[in-house]
């Protein structure tokens, strides 16, 4: 079965590394979005299976849309990712308690996204 991954990001050449880097992943589905506000009306109407969230977004920050996504009965247990530019000390722990299930520092280690990805795939 095809499984969904909803991506949230800003920065357009980001974006494109995601998508070309998960696109070698078979069956799955990938939606994108530019914005949070867009991104949460399109994740509400999608059922994504894993979200994939920029932090730093112009409208909403990722840490608001995954409060407000935790606090959805059909959301709480959905991975979700968090992209961050900022990985000094204490903003792990800060970023997992916003409701994150993990994160990604940018630049991105293409084979350690692609493998995160993969295992939350087959939960
Ligand atoms: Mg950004």
């Amino acid at each position: 079965m095809k499984k969904k991954i909803y991506i949230i990001e800003d920065n357009e050449k980001n974006l494109e590394l995601f998508v070309a880097v998960l696109a070698t992943i078979p069956n799955l589905e990938i939606l994108t979005s530019a914005t949070g506000r867009d991104g949460l009306n399109l994740i509400y109407s999608s059922n994504p299976d894993i979200i994939l969230l920029d932090i730093q977004l112009p409208d909403i920050s990722g840490t608001d849309i995954c409060k407000q996504l935790r606090k959805d009965k059909k959301f709480n247990k959905t991975p979700i990712i968090a992209v961050t530019s900022f990985a000094m000390k204490g903003d792990k722990e800060r970023i997992l308690e916003s409701g994150f299930n993990d994160y990604i520092s940018k630049p991105l280690l293409i084979k350690n996204f692609r493998e995160k990805i993969q295992n939350l795939l087959r939960i």
